[in-house]
This record gives structure tokens, C-alpha cells and sequence, in this order.
């Protein structure tokens, strides 16, 4: 979805998304459902303020076991689009309320409302991916994934002649 800079006025025009066309799945990250809900407004003649909520699911890869999960996918944004210069040498003054909003420049007077979505559900995503807190990841030595399967490197320790040994320390 694209919308004209012009277009927008001072009253609030809201935008629901039903679905995730505008997510391209990658081998790592996809949504599997999404609702993107964007309220558009213009804040001066040179800016437009845009708040957005993206909710749904998303499949991804865990960092320690390698393997896909499907988790929540939460997002709220603030984002300022503006048609300013960013090399004003450091004269922009962004009067923007909302600390946490982004500024955006842009090269065109046209909001791609698709980009912005795409660029939020990528910030939503925690940098580490766990499938669940406690994941036991993968055995360097056997390669099991340990939360489904027992490791085989080692059979069984405690009849090694290193248990014995650990066995008379702690006496
Ligand atoms: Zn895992
Ligand atoms: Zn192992």
C-alpha cells in the first residue's frame, strides 16, 4: 500500500491490513498470519505522523537448536515521514512529542506503507531466538537436538573409572 504525502490531511484516516502480503518470507523469519493497523495524519505541512500496530504469528529459527518455531509477532510504532532535507547541518528540529517516533525522509512525497511494516515486524524480533527459555540446544559431540532426544555420545559415566575416582575426592 502506498499513500500520497499530499493526500493526507489533518484528520486521522485509519488503515487495517488483513493480511501479510507485504511480508517476504525468508528462511529464517515469516508471518504466518498478520493484522497491520496504521492511523495516518499530518502533523505540518512538511510532515505526516504515522502510528501503527502489527499483530499475528511468525515462524523462526531458534539460535540454539536450529530448529523452526512458531511465536507471537507484536509491534507498535510511531514513525514521522517528512519531506525535509536531512543535511540541513544539523537544523532539522523535529518538534515531535513522541520520543520514541522515527523520522523518515523521503526522497519521494509517497509513504510506502508496506516498507514501514516490513522494516517494524524485523525491529519486533527479538535479536536472540530461542524456541522456548530453557532450550537445551544441540549436542556439539553427537549433534542431537537435546530437547527431543538423549544425547549418544556417552552411554552411561557413572560405572567409568572416572566416576570412581570423582567418588573418593569427595570422600
Ligand atoms: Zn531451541
Ligand atoms: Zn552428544
Amino acid at each position: 500500500m502506498r499513500l500520497l504525502f499530499e493526500e493526507i490531511t489533518g484528520k486521522t484516516d485509519r488503515y487495517s491490513i488483513a493480511d501479510s502480503h507485504w511480508f517476504p518470507s525468508t528462511l529464517d523469519f515469516s508471518v504466518v498470519a498478520a493484522t497491520a493497523t496504521i492511523s495516518v495524519s499530518r502533523q505540518d505541512r512538511e510532515t505526516v505522523i504515522i502510528k501503527g500496530e502489527i499483530l499475528g504469528r511468525c515462524n523462526l529459527v531458534c539460535d540454539r537448536c536450529g530448529e523452526a518455531y512458531e511465536t507471537n509477532l507484536l509491534s507498535e510504532f510511531v514513525y514521522l515521514a517528512t519531506t525535509r532535507e536531512e543535511d540541513s547541518l544539523g537544523l532539522v528540529d523535529l518538534e515531535c512529542s513522541d520520543e520514541d517516533a522515527l523520522m523518515h525522509y523521503l526522497n519521494e512525497p509517497i509513504i510506502e506503507v508496506d516498507e514501514i511494516l516490513r522494516e517494524q515486524a524485523f525491529l519486533a524480533v527479538p535479536l536472540k531466538n530461542l524456541c522456548r527459555e530453557d532450550c537445551r540446544g544441540i549436542c556439539a559431540g553427537c549433534g542431537q537436538v537435546l530437547n527431543n532426544e538423549l544425547c549418544r555420545c556417552k552411554p552411561d559415566t557413572s560405572h567409568s573409572p572416572f566416576a570412581v575416582l570423582k567418588k573418593l575426592k569427595k570422600q
